[in-house]
């Protein structure tokens, strides 16, 4: 399995050496995520999905019209540009009745997978928050007890003395509000509780963004796909295989407990570590500074490499923000969904478009009653509509 997760890895930093300089790190002084989906059909694993980022915007900064990306970590940009080239694969599967992985089906205007395809994900890093919880070796446990939480990869691999007492590894994500028990910060493994859903670090203003492990979590329980694509495609989208990249912190059972295990999940993807570390990881860069850039890029007609900013595209400006956006914000998706569906009804809203999956709504409700306190998205940034103008834009 080993060779799996290191084909899969390896494939993905391929993609990324071969997308140019720009949004990524600067050489030396940053690191930054990175993760993606890929396609495995017949014999083929192709990557069709790419992102990095380390950010996430604070509830102040986000956008009451859909344009600005909130949360830019890896996985969650990974993942939307994998919605975006599902899109594509749509309108191409309803074009020409077939598309790489769908086949389209007039009976229900929906498109369903076909049998051979499996997706795969690949994440650079263990994802924030609940599962980043893990029992540190106790060399580890010695440097960052002795250098007061800051650590280089290169003194955890030199220093393995074995007197410290038993920790775990940190998140900077908090349990969310409505969580009953909160982290008692004690001494050594008594610093967190296990089980939380926790919401991800701002800087000042607080983020309303879940952590990736929360995310993850609701993707392996009610499929990658979203509310809106949930009515376009007949099945939910499955992660098959979750590889993790070499070099960080792993435990399989306590991603396990944490992704699958946590929320009564049915459906249990295979969960693996490469042996192969993403070269501008903040373990291979040896550096401390996350890089506040994302670059984002999807296998579709227009194979665009987006490069972004808190959200936004590099060289978004206050005169040109409602014109310029990522492709895979709220408001491009909700224009490609009511496309594809041919709905004229412009009075609907994001929120309201979303709530009109009614199967994918009930498993989620019931996703986040196991789960325990959940946090809602702000409605505010929710009840936006696209004119006309932009619809028909669109349709062209
Ligand atoms: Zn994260």
């Amino acid at each position: 399995m080993v060779e799996l997760a290191d084909k899969i890895a390896l494939k993905i930093y391929e993609k990324y050496d071969s997308l140019g300089k720009s949004g990524k790190p600067v050489e030396g002084k940053e690191w930054t995520l990175l993760a993606g989906f890929l396609v495995h059909k017949n014999n083929d694993i192709d990557v069709v999905s790419l992102a990095t980022g380390t950010k996430c915007i604070g509830s102040k900064s986000m956008c009451p019209n859909g344009l600005i990306i909130n949360d830019s970590h890896a996985e969650v940009l990974g993942r939307r540009s994998f919605l975006r080239y599902l899109y594509n694969e749509i309108d191409t599967a309803k074009k020409d009745g077939e598309s790489y992985i769908f086949s389209y089906k007039c009976t229900n205007d929906k498109c369903t997978l076909l049998d051979n395809i499996k997706f795969y994900f690949f994440t650079s890093h263990i994802p924030c928050g609940d599962a980043s919880i893990i029992p540190m070796k106790s060399f580890e446990n010695n440097v960052i007890l002795r250098r007061g939480l800051k650590r280089r990869y290169d003194d955890i691999n030199s220093e393995k003395e074995d007197n410290a007492e038993p920790d775990i590894h940190r998140t900077g994500a908090k349990p969310v509000k409505g969580e009953s028990r909160q982290d008692p910060h004690g001494k050594g493994e008594n610093y967190h509780i296990k089980g939380a859903v926790r919401i991800k670090p701002g800087r000042g203003d607080p983020t309303l963004s879940l952590s990736c492990s929360d995310k993850l979590a609701r993707w392996i329980y009610v499929g990658v796909q979203g509310a809106l694509l949930s009515q376009l495609i007949e099945e939910p989208v499955r992660i098959s295989v979750l590889v993790i990249g070499g070099g960080c912190q792993y435990s399989k059972d306590i991603l396990e407990e944490s992704l699958i295990n946590r929320s009564g999940s049915t459906y249990k993807p295979c969960i693996l570590q490469s042996t192969k570390t993403f070269r501008h990881s903040e373990i291979a860069t040896g550096t401390s500074r996350p890089s506040p850039a994302s670059i984002l890029w999807a296998k579709t007609f227009q194979e665009k490499i987006q490069v972004s900013v808190d959200g936004k595209p590099l060289g978004c400006t206050k005169k040109n923000k409602n014109k310029v956006y990522i492709l895979e914000c709220k408001r491009e998706f909700l224009k490609k969904f009511l496309s594809i569906k041919r709905i004229d009804n412009l009075n609907l809203t994001y929120r309201e478009a979303k709530d009109m999956a009614i199967e994918y709504q009930k498993q989620s409700k019931v996703f986040k009653e196991t789960m325990g306190a959940w946090a809602e998205s702000k409605l505010t940034t929710e009840l936006f509509k696209i004119s006309k103008e932009e619809l028909k834009q669109e349709k062209n």
